[in-house]
């Protein structure tokens, strides 16, 4: 993969995609001053670590306040670079980094704390076991800019608390809300080894999965996830893999109409359509389909679309015309395939060169792309199912298994056919949200994705796992140690039926508990 070198430089802006104004220009990090920011975190990590997570919860509930306080800048900063609607800024980016730094802080002395591994086995009674957590070192974290803050953000809260150092490198799209990050870290009392920022493209991404990171955290498209996993494989560096999905919401005939085609609406449509839970394509039972259709159609065609800044808009642009041709293709092609294109279909050039109308499509088939490949973009394509066995066939034929989500008056009918879904997510009568639920996991199954952030799974991938196991006797040799002599064989095999024929270790425990418990009451 081409890295560059001191000698040449790549540079690269960040735009307003709403208006096409450079913001900034910025000079690409190169390889060696990526390796530099990873051996200055590797040097700074220990003192971090062995500050304590008390001291560490402290620096960052202080994060946590200033975030709040600034939520205002920090917003306004997030459309700017983003397009997303002000209110999107602050509920999908600001409140979501809030709530998670919320449980991360709550929950790391338990992550931390030593866990005491019983051991079942009798002729094993005589040690203790415990699980020790302990940072990986560096982690390294590279982001995509569809959610420029409460990617990152929720991640290295979450490895910071747990005291790890973390470089990361923002999209090349969204750095100067990588460095908001950043600065709010630093006023907080992070230290400036602890978290760096490393600025760049592509390259400068690949530099940071070479570089001797203990870790790395990746969110961003499954052919980029690919690419690093390959990089990673050769010396076992631990990857977490957040990519792309092809998300299906399942209306069931018992659904609410009215709240159905308004949640679709929603899930489709919000960040115009770039966030990788987003409602990619929706089935609806036969019976609902003509209502369901003509509801989305009326909801779409009242969106107020716009620029993100201004305090009515509910859709803002794409964030580049790279992204708007997949959209436009994807569209064409179901288009000319026999796709119904009930509204939008076409760009809102008069607004700006990013806008693309929220389109309806109805009649679409798993032969089109805008079914089976993740498209991206404000679009909502409407398939009818018969049945429920359909509807969840079709559902799981994808190489994608993000999220999805079931709508049904039933819940025990919806947790059912939540069951049968291949997805990391599926939620009943709700969507997206899941994001926002701070103990809740995030990551998908096949192509989307392989480990968790979010949740207490989350906090546990930015922990390695020690075993320590203490023999409560230290001067007795082991039993099974040598010396096995001729009869060693069939003194193993009576002593695996001793404790295994006719549930006698069951009842060997049992005694050893009774005798325990006996101990403890006598003080013996
Ligand atoms: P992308 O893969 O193009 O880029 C993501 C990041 O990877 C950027 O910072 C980019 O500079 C960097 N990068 C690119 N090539 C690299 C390489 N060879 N080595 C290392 N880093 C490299 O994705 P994107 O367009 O920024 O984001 C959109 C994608 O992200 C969509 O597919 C979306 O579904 C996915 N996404 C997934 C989640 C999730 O949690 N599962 C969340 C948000 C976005």
């Amino acid at each position: 993969m081409p890295v560059a070198t001191q000698t040449e430089t790549r540079t690269f802006a960040s735009f307003n995609p709403a208006t096409g104004e450079v913001l900034r220009e910025f000079v690409c990090a190169s390889k060696d001053e990526v390796n530099a920011a990873v051996a200055r975190a590797k040097a700074a990590q220990p003192e971090w670590q062995a500050l304590g997570v008390k001291s560490r919860i402290k620096i960052l509930r202080k994060f946590q306040r200033l975030l709040q306080e600034r939520k205002s800048e920090v917003a306004r900063l997030i459309t700017l670079e983003a397009g997303k609607p002000l209110g999107e800024s602050l509920l999908t980016e600001v409140f979501v980094v809030l709530d998670a730094a919320r449980f991360c802080l709550q929950t790391a002395y338990s992550v931390l704390r030593p866990q005491k591994v019983p051991h079942g086995s009798p002729i094993m009674k005589a040690k203790s076991g415990w699980l020790l957590r302990e940072p990986h070192g560096v982690i390294g974290i590279i982001s995509p800019w569809n959610y420029p803050l409460s990617t990152p953000a929720t991640e290295s809260v979450a490895a910071l608390v747990l005291g790890n150092a973390v470089v990361l490198k923002p999209s090349e799209l969204t750095p100067l809300v990588g460095l908001k990050l950043a600065e709010l870290f630093y006023a907080a009392g992070v230290p400036r080894d602890i978290f760096q920022v490393v600025i760049g493209d592509g390259d400068t991404g690949a530099a940071l999965v070479d570089a001797p990171i203990d870790k790395i955290i990746f969110t961003g498209s499954v052919a980029t996830g690919r690419r690093i996993a390959e990089a990673a494989a050769p010396r076992f560096l631990p990857t977490v893999l957040e990519l792309g999905g092809k998300d299906p919401m399942l209306v069931l005939e018992d659904a609410d109409l009215d709240t159905a085609s308004s949640a679709a609406v929603w899930g489709a449509f919000m960040n115009a359509g770039q966030t990788c839970l987003s409602v990619e394509r929706c089935y609806v039972h036969r019976s609902l389909y003509p209502q369901f259709v003509e509801a989305c159609v009326k909801k779409t065609r009242e969106l107020h679309v716009g620029n993100g800044a201004d305090g009515t808009t509910e859709m803002g642009p794409m964030i580049s015309e790279r992204q708007l041709r997949i959209m436009e293709s994807h569209v064409e092609e179901a288009r000319s395939a026999g796709a119904r294109v009930l509204t939008g279909g076409k760009r809102l050039a008069e607004i700006g060169a990013n806008f693309y109308a929220p389109t309806v499509l109805a009649d679409v088939t798993h032969k089109m792309r805008v079914v089976t490949e993740e498209t991206f973009g404000p679009v909502l394509p409407i398939m009818a199912f018969e049945t429920e066995d359909e509807a969840i066939r079709l559902a799981n034929d994808s190489i994608y298994g993000l999220a999805a989500s079931v709508w049904t008056k039933n819940r025990a009918r919806g947790a059912a056919v939540a069951r049968r879904i291949n997805a990391g997510t599926v939620m009943v009568n709700d969507l997206l949200s899941g994001f926002a639920i701070s103990e809740a996991p995030h990551g998908g199954f096949r192509d989307s994705g392989i480990g968790r952030t979010h949740g207490r799974l989350g906090m546990d991938e930015m922990v390695r796992v020690k075993y320590v196991d203490s023999d409560r006797l230290p001067r007795m040799k082991k039993l099974w140690w040598y010396g096995y002599g001729p009869a060693f064989a069939a003194q193993m095999e009576g002593f695996i039926d001793f404790l295994f024929a006719r549930g006698l270790a069951k009842k060997m425990t049992g005694a050893l508990r009774s005798l325990a418990a006996l101990r403890k009451k006598k003080s013996i």
